[in-house]
């Protein structure tokens, strides 16, 4: 298979509009993975093959998880470019809040955690969320002189046999012993080739929208939260708002105050709390998202963890009778939309607000995928267990900016160990390889420093 083969696309789901659509099903390359990551051979062919650049750990993506864990390995001493190297898809710092809606304001948003060692200061909570955090991160960046590579999209990550890479097969770095390669693919096509001791994955959720399937077929324009711009435009329409998740109940309102008219569905009643979002709540969440990732089992969304906060917008909503459930879908017609209680509604387009799913297709060729639907993590909530080497981060009770960022000290520590053991591997094969060779190291290497003949 060439590498640069898209890993993401489940062979048997549905799209629409870049969404998954009918279920987490586990894509063909990544079905059926009860067993270690294999070993194998370099995947992309000769040829075409870019020069490799080593790096002792390759970060992917530079969210809050991704950078978070780039300012600890550069706390140990990771020098960018040389021993590390950030990628990231996005071609302007701020990951996934980039790409947020104009409406999704600072005041909207439930807060972000500070990245490490640089507090977020005072915002104005009238601006958009996403103008806060692009110059947030992009800050962060600066200072830390991260120097991260985008608009780079890794699109595999592949585990090698590290006594299979060469010592002169890197650009920099001469050590062999690799035992990842980390492909990567700007929008024009170029390629990069990273070795690495350990892959640091943290690229969020953004890219996979999650649709759920329904029967029968709607005429309509339908769109997904990564779609949603402005709400006006769908002022004087029927819009069918579908989720039970904070990203919902705001489309509802913002549809609602921009003059159109929001039909709420929702597949169970509406899960409102009284619960004060506090520490507590926020660990008892981590919790039992936890128990299901370390059992291989996919994370839960976080609205069935978290609930919809009973804050004085929304209860005002509901007294309005705008966030008033009409209910589950039983399915689509082409004009609107049959509810599981036997009414039709006519709407003029479905905006479906039901989630996302980790965006792991880069990790295909490493067939993490358990028979559950997840990838079975360690204890630590950061190490995949069927890949030493390959850590998580912003997965799972990570997938939160506090999380994300306790994550990637966890993460960077345990890449800098995976790092620190593959080298002393590297170094006992080279001298078991020079011991069977009958030289001793002191000989081989004078051999080396002579002159040719
Ligand atoms: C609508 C919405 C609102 C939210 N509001 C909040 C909130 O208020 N507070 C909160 O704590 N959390 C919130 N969250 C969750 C929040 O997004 C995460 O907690 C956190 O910001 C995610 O950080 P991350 O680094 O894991 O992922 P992201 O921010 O998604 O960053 C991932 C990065 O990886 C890059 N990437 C993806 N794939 C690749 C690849 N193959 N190669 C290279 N780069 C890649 C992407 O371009 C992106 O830059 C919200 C989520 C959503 C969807």
């Amino acid at each position: 298979m060439d590498a640069t083969t898209p890993l993401s696309e489940p062979r048997d789901s549905r799209r629409l509009g870049g969404a998954e659509v009918g279920g987490a099903k586990p894509g063909a390359a990544e079905r059926g993975a009860a067993r270690p990551a294999t070993l194998g051979a370099v995947s992309v062919p000769d040829a075409a093959r870019p020069a490799p650049e080593r790096r002792r750990v390759v970060v992917v993506g530079a969210g809050q998880a991704g950078l978070s864990a780039a300012h600890f390995l550069r706390r140990a001493g990771l020098e960018p470019g040389r021993d590390l190297e950030v990628l990231d898809a996005n071609p302007t710092p701020g990951g996934a809040w980039s790409h947020r809606w104009d409406a999704l304001t600072f005041d909207d948003a439930h807060g972000i955690h500070d990245l490490p060692g640089l507090p977020l200061g005072q915002t104005d909570p009238t601006e958009p969320a996403r103008e806060v955090v692009k110059r947030y991160y992009g800050r962060f960046e600066a200072v830390e002189g991260l120097r991260v590579s985008r608009p780079w999209r890794v699109t595999s990550v592949q585990a090698l046999d590290p006594a299979g890479v060469a010592e002169g097969d890197v650009e920099s770095g001469s050590e062999g012993g690799a035992r990842f390669e980390v492909l990567a693919q700007a929008p024009d096509g170029a390629r990069r080739l990273f070795l690495a001791d350990a892959v640091i994955s943290g690229t969020g959720t953004w890219d996979r929208p999650y649709l759920p399937a329904y029967p029968g077929r709607f005429a309509g324009p339908q769109l997904t939260t990564r779609d949603f711009v402005a709400a006006q435009d769908f002022a004087g329409q029927k819009v069918l708002v579908v989720g039970g998740g904070t990203s919902a109940v705001q489309f509802a309102l913002l549809l609602e105050a921009a003059g159109a008219q929001p039909i709420w569905s929702t597949r169970r009643p509406p899960q409102w709390t009284k619960l004060p979002f506090d520490k507590n709540w926020g660990a008892e969440v981590e919790r039992g998202v936890a128990s299901r990732t370390r059992t291989g089992l996919p994370p839960l969304s976080v609205v069935a963890a978290t609930g919809l906060p009973l804050i004085p917008r929304y209860v005002a909503g509901i007294r309005r009778g705008v966030l008033a459930s009409r209910g589950a879908i039983r399915r689509l017609t082409e004009g609107g939309v049959e509810f599981a209680d036997g009414s039709h509604e006519s709407v003029d387009a479905i905006l479906w607000a039901t989630g996302f799913r980790a965006s792991l297709g880069h990790l295909a060729p490493l067939r993490l995928r358990e028979p559950g639907g997840g990838v079975l993590m360690a204890p630590d909530d950061v190490s995949v267990l069927r890949a030493p080497g390959v850590f998580l981060v912003g997965y799972g009770p990570s997938a939160s900016t506090l999380g994300a960022t306790r994550a990637g000290r966890r993460a960077a520590r345990a890449a800098l160990a995976a790092s620190a053991a593959a080298a002393s591997a590297a170094a006992a094969s080279a001298a078991a390889s020079a011991a069977a060779s009958g030289m001793s190291w002191s000989a081989q290497n004078a051999e080396l420093a002579a002159p040719a003949h």
